[in-house]
């Protein structure tokens, strides 16, 4: 399997390459050169499969010809070693929850996945890998866990000053080791950009090896479909078509979707669901793709003003606007009306929404109210308990902490404060 640019002005890499270099030497992000497609067969078989096995069986099929089956085995196994439960809350309303991994939020399953095979691209080469990472909240911290003490790499994450959530912070900060923080004086697209800034600076590149943990990283977007073929399996009901809505920001989340549906998965329709960043949802309005400042908001990891996967999903789709419209529908909510999804859900079904899941949630009924005869998913991406100021201002009760995230809270937040100035960045990385 070959990894072509989106730019299409790279040549053809393998995957060690498209995995090392992140973004394409000509600005485009990777992408699979086909996608291979899953027999009925496998589909037959896949409710009885475990999550790992299913991971292992879509893994194998890109990555075959570069890592050895046994050692993708237990890539998978110890990436993916928690639970992927799909909650009932009512008749043919569903909830993928994403946020069982270590950091509870659903980045864990691309991180884990990411870091191992990082280290067996890096055991094979000898080299120090130094690993940028913008984070708008919870990357940062799946990445930070992933990589922790994992030798011969260095993670540097980039977070924007006072918009990440109190016990984001501590997730990002507090880490130590071979984790460092900077404390960006802007937005979460400018951590974006700065990092890309440092991708194409050429002095930089000479001097460190630099790898990224973002989206534009196309390890990290693989394993995400893993999860979408998973919940086909799992909830294979024959009669009904299933629409899933995918809280999004940067779109990563969602173009795995999309990638699972071309291998064969069973989803019929997506809900591309956004906070008041909402340039994806205005592009299948209008056909115009505008990326704009983006605005704080209570679903803070999806404050996203110029979503870096979208050129993927463009990819997907040749171009064409009509053929996205046709899997994709777009809807985007204002905080109040997330904060209402939140108090509803919880009076109704007794469920704790997060304030992206909430977002959501809101999509799925916004769909299902106009086109019936659905089976909804809407995706959970962190525990509530990561948000639990906004939460408990609005169902008023205190939400349970898991002992995981509990940890977090009694660290001290370590970091260092930059301007939103590229030279501040690379001379920090230089010294
Ligand atoms: C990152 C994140 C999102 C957005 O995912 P994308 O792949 O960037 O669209 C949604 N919810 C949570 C909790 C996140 O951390």
């Amino acid at each position: 399997m070959k990894f072509y640019s989106t730019n299409k002005k790279s040549p053809l890499v393998d995957l060690e390459e498209a995995v090392m270099n992140g973004l394409a030497p000509d600005g485009g992000l990777y992408m699979p050169e086909t996608i291979p497609k899953l027999t009925n067969d496998f589909f037959n078989r896949a409710g009885l499969l475990s999550f790992q096995d299913i991971a292992f069986e879509v893994g194998k099929n890109f990555f075959k010809s570069m890592i050895p089956e046994n050692t993708l085995k237990s890539m998978v196994q110890e990436s993916f070693n928690f639970d992927v439960p799909i909650v009932k809350l009512d008749k043919n309303l569903y909830v993928l929850e994403l946020f069982h991994g270590p950091t509870c939020a659903f980045k864990d399953f691309a991180a884990r996945f990411m870091a191992r095979l990082f280290g067996f691209f890096a055991g094979r080469s000898q080299k120090e890998i130094t690993i940028l990472v913008a984070t708008s909240g919870d990357t940062g911290s799946a990445v930070a866990h992933g990589f922790l003490n994992v030798g011969g790499v260095k993670v540097i994450i980039l977070y924007p000053s006072g918009k990440v959530s109190p016990l984001q912070e501590k997730q990002l900060t507090g880490m130590g080791e071979n984790i460092t923080a900077l404390e960006i004086q802007g937005t979460f697209d400018d951590c974006q950009t700065l990092v890309k800034q440092a991708f194409l600076d050429k002095e930089l590149r000479g001097k460190i090896n630099l790898a990224s943990a973002n989206s534009i990283n196309i390890a990290r977007l693989l394993p995400q479909s893993f999860y979408y073929v998973y919940l086909c399996a799992q909830l294979n009901d024959k009669n009904l078509p299933m629409v899933v809505s995918v809280p999004s920001g940067n779109f990563g989340n969602l173009t795995a979707g999309i990638i699972a549906k071309k291998m064969g998965a069973p989803i019929s329709r997506f809900v591309a669901s956004t906070n008041s960043n909402d340039v994806v949802p205005q592009y299948l309005k209008t056909g115009d793709f505008q990326p704009k400042p983006s605005v704080s908001t209570i679903s803070n990891a999806m404050d996203v003003g110029n979503p870096s996967n979208f050129a993927r999903m463009l990819e997907l789709y040749a171009d064409d606007v009509e053929k996205m419209r046709a899997d994709i529908r777009g809807a985007n909510f204002s905080d109040v009306a997330t904060r209402d999804a939140i108090s509803n859900v919880f009076n109704k079904y007794n469920y704790i929404m997060d304030p992206h899941g909430a977002v959501a949630y809101l999509g799925l009924l916004n769909f299902v109210n106009k086109f019936k005869g659905y089976t909804g998913v809407f995706v959970e991406t962190a525990h509530p308990a990561k948000f639990f100021e906004e939460v408990e201002k609005v169902i008023k009760e205190p939400v349970p902490m898991p002992n995981r995230l509990k940890d977090y809270l009694m660290r001290e937040k370590r970091a260092t404060l930059l301007h939103n100035e590229f030279q501040e960045l690379k001379s920090f990385l230089l010294q």
